[in-house]
């Protein structure tokens, strides 16, 4: 299955003949009180959800995606993870680039950089664009395959790995280049977008082996396959696992690969991913 969040916080089942309204499920989710728990309830509660979100799918009209507003498919994750540097052709341009390396970085092994965290408060859906918030620094794209967590899980073992995945989606790790903190030049408001759906898990039978490519203004920028990445969605998720407990709707950024670059307002970002969809994703200046 495929869903999505659009317009005014709809949900949507994703088919080939286009978005099916199934708000209705939230009706659908168990009442939850204060203190909230961690998480994305809608994915929290997805397994149990389908056959009915299915069922509504059915019985609604199919709406032309070309006219929808698409927010982040995941509302609510309790963190946002990012994995560096993890294609060798990546690591290589970084290190030839002292604009795109943090001092200090350079060379480091992944195992003892460690995965970072971005804000949830960055995180947007495509069509809300990322506003470039420093016009004079440079804000670069980082196009990466998202992975969703679907089950609780602290320390998980490398062979569960799979259990605890609700699905996948297109990910773009936005960055301002400099000197401070990674984490902090990675949270600005927008550099986290997540879209233009779901794809969950059971759709996506090798993960290790994707196609990608991003464009801006039409010319190809970054163009790789996840085969190639340094440390594999097991390994990550894994390694991630025994430093946070995962909850479900915690979205994994999974590392960039060669031809990061500047974007400025009135690029648009054009994002595909091979069995995963495709989206297209504005840069404009931030208003003050
Ligand atoms: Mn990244």
């Amino acid at each position: 299955m495929r869903f999505c969040r659009f317009n005014d916080n709809r949900i949507g089942v994703v088919r080939d003949d286009g978005i099916h309204d199934v708000t209705a499920i939230i009706d659908e989710l168990p009442t939850v009180k204060y203190p909230y728990p961690l998480g994305d309830q809608l994915i929290t509660n997805l397994d149990r959800l389908r056959p009915k979100m299915e069922a509504l799918a059915d019985a609604a009209s199919p709406i032309d995606p070309a006219g929808v507003k698409f927010l982040s498919p995941v509302a609510n994750p309790s963190k946002i993870m990012g994995t560096p540097a993890n294609y060798q052709a990546h690591r290589d341009e970084a290190e030839a680039d002292s604009e795109i390396s943090q001092a200090g970085y350079a060379g480091k092994k992944i195992e003892d950089q460690g995965i970072f965290l971005k804000s949830c408060s960055a995180l947007i859906g495509p069509s809300e664009g990322v506003a470039v918030r420093f016009p004079d620094r440079r804000t670069d794209h980082e196009a990466e395959l998202g992975v969703i967590i679907g089950k609780p899980g602290s320390d998980i073992a490398e062979a569960d790995v799979f259990d605890h995945i609700a699905g996948y989606a297109l990910a773009l790790d936005m960055v301002v280049r400099g000197p401070e903190d990674r984490s902090f030049r990675k949270s600005v408001d927008t550099y986290a977008v997540l879209g233009p759906w779901v794809v969950t898990s059971d759709e996506v039978p090798d993960p290790g082996n994707l196609d990608f490519v991003l464009k801006v203004n039409g010319e190809v920028r970054q163009k790789s396959n996840t085969s190639l990445m340094i440390l594999d969605i097991v390994r990550q998720v894994s390694w991630a696992s025994t430093f946070y407990t995962l909850n479900p709707g915690d979205i994994l950024m999974s590392g960039t690969c060669e031809g990061v670059s500047r974007v400025e307002p009135g690029d648009v970002m054009d994002f595909e991913f091979q069995g995963l969809g495709r989206m297209e994703i504005p840069i404009r200046a931030h208003k003050t």
